[in-house]
C-alpha cells in the first residue's frame, strides 16, 4: 500500500538526502525508521506525505504516484494520512475540541458527525475531559495526544509521525506509545521515525534503518542497533 521504487532526492543545495530508496510497506504495519541524524529519515517520511517531492523514482500510496501528483491535489490526500510531529503543531488559539475537529469543518462534515467524531478520538486519548483546555493550559504529553487525535479523526489508512517522543520524558513517551499501539490494532498503518532505543528495543517491530540516504536494514522485529 505504501511502496517506494529507487527513490532519490537532491535538495536545491546539491545534498542527496535519498539515494536510491526501494521499500513496500502493507496495510496494517507498524514500522520504525531509524538512523544517525542526517541520515535521511525525516525526507524519507516527508516524501509519503508528499512534503517534499522526489527528484526522481516512485512512490505508490494506494495506488497514486505522489511524484505526478499535482500541489492542489496534496490535500485530498491528506486526507488519508495522518501526520504527527515532534513539536505538535497545534493552533494555540483553538482549544483541544476546535484542534481536533477542524480536519473534519474543513471538508464540511455535519455538526453533529463532527461532535461524535472529535469525541471518540478525545475518548481514545483520554483527553475527553480537556476539550474546552488551549494547548498552552497542557502538559507536552498532553499536547501530543491531542495531535495524535488531530492525525486519526479522519479515519486515515496511514499515520505518519516524525520523532514523536522527542520531546518528552520516558513515561510520557510509554502512554503515546500505548495510543500508537491501540490505532495500530485497528488496522492502521503507522510509519514512525524515532531516536528512542528503549521503545524500539521493547515494542519490537519492523525496524527500516537508513544512513547515507539508503536502507542499510529493514529487519521483521528489529532493534535499534545504534548507541545513542
Ligand atoms: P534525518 O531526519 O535522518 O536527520 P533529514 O532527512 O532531515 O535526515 O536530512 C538528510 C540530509 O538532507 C541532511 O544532510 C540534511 O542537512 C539535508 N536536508 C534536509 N532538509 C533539507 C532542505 N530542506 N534543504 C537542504 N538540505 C536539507
Ligand atoms: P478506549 O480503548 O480508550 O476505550 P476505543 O478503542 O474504544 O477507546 O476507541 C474510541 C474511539 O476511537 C472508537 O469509537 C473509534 O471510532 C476511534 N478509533 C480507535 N482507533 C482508531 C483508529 N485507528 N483510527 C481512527 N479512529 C479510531
Amino acid at each position: 500500500m505504501i511502496e517506494m521504487q529507487d527513490v532519490y532526492k537532491t535538495y536545491p543545495n546539491g545534498v542527496i538526502a535519498l539515494n536510491g530508496i526501494s521499500v513496500r510497506i502493507k496495510q496494517g504495519e507498524f514500522v520504525y525508521v531509524v538512523g544517525p541524524s542526517g541520515a535521511g529519515k525525516s525526507t524519507f517520511i516527508k516524501m509519503m506525505y508528499r512534503e517534499e517531492k522526489p527528484t526522481s523514482g516512485k512512490i505508490m500510496i494506494n495506488g497514486v504516484n505522489l511524484a505526478n501528483i499535482k500541489n492542489s491535489k496534496v490535500p485530498l490526500l491528506r486526507r488519508n494520512i495522518g501526520i504527527v510531529f515532534q513539536d505538535f503543531k497545534l493552533l494555540p488559539k483553538l482549544t483541544v475540541y476546535e484542534n481536533v475537529a477542524f480536519a473534519l469543518e474543513v471538508i464540511e462534515e455535519s455538526p453533529k458527525n463532527i461532535r461524535k467524531r472529535v469525541m471518540e478520538v478525545l475518548d481514545l486519548v483520554r483527553l475527553k475531559h480537556k476539550a474546552r483546555f488551549y494547548p498552552d493550559e497542557l502538559s507536552g504529553g498532553e499536547q501530543q495526544r491531542v495531535s495524535i487525535a488531530r492525525s486519526i479523526v479522519n479515519n486515515p489508512a496511514i499515520v505518519i509521525a516524525d520523532e514523536p517522543t522527542g520531546n518528552l520524558d520516558p513515561d510520557t513517551s510509554w502512554e503515546i506509545m500505548d495510543i500508537f499501539e491501540r490505532i495500530n490494532d485497528r488496522g492502521t498503518t503507522i510509519v514512525m521515525a524515532t531516536h528512542n532505543r528503549e521503545i524500539v528495543n521493547t515494542i519490537r517491530r519492523r525496524v527500516i534503518a537508513i544512513e547515507r540516504g539508503k536502507i542499510v536494514r529493514d529487519e521483521v522485529k528489529g532493534e535499534y542497533g545504534y548507541e545513542a
